[in-house]
């Protein structure tokens, strides 16, 4: 230790699956992890298995009558429950929440995209333990993002945002419902990791980290076009299909209309648009998340 602030001990480690019903890598691993819980167990800390959905996975789809992951702000939490979801949201809450103060639980949510996400780490906020970790994991696979929403309601009604101290595993181009091996394995290591970083950091070991990082930070949400009534009237451009973290500068196609006319990036700056055509988003009008990428310092 080279400051003066001891660190906080993590007592428990959620690793939770099946948040989406038809994000098969989380639901797998979990189901694995049952069945082996020596994989995941380590002497520091308690590690939890959750299938947070598991109607949906049972039906296989995203949810059964809302958006599972939307269901976790405070707000909502406090209110009487009407949809399957909101119901399951309150129960992980209270299984999660209710033994230890919420900031000694280290949630890990694993999702997959259908957009090339490569590994990309979701952080809900910038706790150094949140960005320490997200560094470590950087230095553990080379393929690993790092990812912040923009602000807004959806980031903090995230089922990570039971707890500052967590991240979410968002895994692509994986089509939903279906299991990929190579990103199944990377998610698998990847939580091996974490856990041994939350161990070593536990035991006052601080793991070695680059000095910074890249957090490709959100800043706005792109709407697909769509006409007076609602109907799409155009799709991604294809050279932008899957180039998700590339580089999409003012005047470059975002769109073709189904007459064949490009719709260009009207902005001024340089982005690094992701989730480009996740098919979970339709529905909720999102094409395309643009970043600008900063560099982050991260605490020794
Ligand atoms: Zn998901």
């Amino acid at each position: 230790m080279t400051d003066s602030t001891p660190p906080k001990t993590i007592q428990r480690v959620a690793i939770v699956g099946g948040t989406h019903g038809n994000e098969l890598t989380g639901v797998y691993l979990v189901k694995k992890f049952e069945n082996a819980p020596e994989l995941v167990a380590r002497s520091t800390f308690k590690t939890e298995l959750l299938i947070a959905n598991p109607r949906s996975v049972e039906v296989c789809r995203r949810y059964v009558e809302t958006d599972l992951n939307r269901c976790f702000s405070r707000s909502g939490l406090d209110k009487p429950a009407t949809t399957y979801e909101e119901q399951r949201a309150q129960e992980i809450d209270r299984l999660l929440n209710t033994e230890t103060p919420s900031e000694e639980l280290c949630i890990l949510d694993l999702h997959t995209s259908t957009s090339n996400m490569g590994l990309t780490l979701i952080l809900g906020n910038l706790h150094p333990f949140n960005v320490r970790l997200a560094a470590y994991l950087s230095t553990i696979n080379p393929r690993v993002k790092i990812y912040k929403w923009i602000d807004s309601e959806s980031s903090q009604s995230a089922l990570r945002s039971l707890s500052p101290l967590g991240l979410s595993i968002e895994v692509g181009p994986v089509p939903q419902g279906v299991l990929d091996a190579e990103l199944y394995q990377e998610t698998e290591y990847l939580i091996y990791a974490a856990l041994d970083f939350i161990e070593r950091t536990n035991k006052g070991d601080r793991p070695t980290c680059p000095s910074a990082i890249t957090l490709y930070q959100g800043v706005e949400l792109v709407e697909f076009p769509r006409d007076s009534q609602g109907e799409l009237t155009g799709m991604i451009f294809p050279d932008l299909q899957y180039q998700d973290y590339n580089l999409l500068n003012p005047g470059d196609p975002m769109f073709v209309t189904f007459e064949g006319e490009n719709i260009t990036y009207d902005g001024e700056v340089t982005v690094f648009p992701v989730f480009i055509n996740e098919a979970a988003y339709y529905e909720k009008n999102i094409a395309m998340c643009l970043t600008q990428p900063q560099i982050l310092g991260v605490e020794p």
